[in-house]
């Protein structure tokens, strides 16, 4: 269709910049050093400086940080860590991977953030670190699960892949728990042309040996003190970055916009809206997730196709239910509120350059849908 809305257009973001990323592109190609150099120093150093932490080590992808936290973290086989029950796979399969079971704590329906209620009744004496979740760009309520974390000496961080900017009382995501992991897959609020990520930390001692872990467990060359991994930054991602990082808080204030339109434009009152920005919460809406109930939402979906309006839906199947979860042995109607989000979430198009009359027809055929 002609007057398509698509779910993500990258035109309105990377248009104005196009030269400056080639420039970026060209100077790589042309300086024939292509992994962990002078780009990925450049970039470390201004977003570490970005999210207010002191290190800031590029990886491979969003994944890995995660993983490569927990096992710098000295999190392995035997120890679980607390995840949230909606959130995308990557969260728990990096506690996994590593060896270590992930325990899913249910979220708050209002927030979709993980319930600091709930998390005190799932730790075991196996319970060694807690992995929140900044879902849909919107931060945690980390203060209490602080709390939670020093009274059960449980290691805190955070994945913060959906929340590049977000800010909780005036911290930026990242810098709230002993170390935040990005990912900068193309479609985040600050994406590569590829995948890349990053993990960024006041520690020293930890941002070291996340840096050895992801380079083969080197700390000098041909000299290896852990079993790691390959999961570094390339030049050209990090270069792309840097050229990216400076409108990306810009780029978050559009996407403020288009929440506020949305949330006077849609007055369906069956449609959840996701929350304000408040005193403490400074969302970055990577996703503007609303909720549909009583089985309307396939329906609703299908009927913004029709008007030309592309939707995702976040997340179609709960991770415990799952296939490559099966052993967790969670059955439906385990994990109710993750199964609620499944049935009931619909993300509509939302990033930089919308235009009001686009958002204005989105809310429009949600308000139409349910006349
Ligand atoms: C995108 C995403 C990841 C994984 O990032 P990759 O770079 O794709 O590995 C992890 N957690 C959440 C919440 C994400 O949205």
């Amino acid at each position: 269709m002609e007057n398509r809305i698509p779910f993500l257009d990258f035109g309105p973001m990377h248009d104005p910049i196009r030269e400056e990323i080639d420039a970026a592109l060209l100077r790589v190609s042309h300086s024939d050093y292509y992994i962990r150099g002078a780009e990925v120093e450049a970039f470390e150093r201004a977003f570490a400086d970005y999210i207010g932490v002191k290190h800031c080590v590029g990886v491979g992808n969003g994944l890995d940080a995660i993983q490569l936290i927990l096992r710098a973290m000295d999190i392995g086989p035997g120890d679980e860590v607390i995840v949230p029950s909606n959130t995308y796979i990557a969260t728990a399969l990096a506690a996994s991977f590593i060896g270590a079971t992930p325990v899913f704590v249910e979220p708050v329906l209002e927030t979709a953030e993980i319930d600091p209620d709930r998390i005190e009744e799932k730790i075991t004496s196996s319970t060694k670190a807690i992995c929140v979740v900044h879902l849909q760009g919107r931060p945690c309520d980390m203060d209490p699960i602080r709390k939670i974390a020093e009274k059960h000496h449980l290691r805190l961080m955070e994945d913060c892949a959906q929340a590049h900017g977000a800010m909780y009382k005036g911290r930026k995501t990242g810098a709230l728990s002993e170390a935040g992991a990005f990912s900068f897959y193309p479609g985040k609020n600050l994406g590569a042309l590829g995948d890349a990520g990053a993990v960024v930390t006041d520690d020293a001692a930890l941002a070291d040996k996340v840096r050895y872990l992801a380079n083969y467990g080197s700390d000098v060359k041909y000299h290896h003190i852990y079993k790691g991994v390959n999961s570094r930054l390339d030049e050209m991602q990090a270069a792309v970055l840097t050229v990216k990082l400076p409108y990306l808080d810009g780029w978050n204030a559009d996407r403020v916009r288009i929440a506020e339109k949305y949330r006077a434009l849609i007055t369906a009152p069956q449609v959840a809206q996701p929350l304000p920005p408040d005193a403490d919460h400074q969302p970055v809406y990577h996703v503007y997730g609303i909720r549909v109930p009583d089985g309307k939402r396939n329906a609703l979906a299908a009927y913004l196709k029709e008007q030309g309006i592309d939707t995702i839906m976040h997340y179609p199947t709960p991770m415990h239910l799952q296939g490559a979860y099966a052993d967790l042995n969670l059955p439906k109607g385990a994990l109710p509120l993750a199964e609620e989000f499944s049935a009931t979430e619909l993300s509509i198009p939302i990033y930089y350059g919308m235009t009001d009359e686009q958002v204005k027809r989105v809310a429009d055929a949600v308000n139409a849908f349910f006349a």
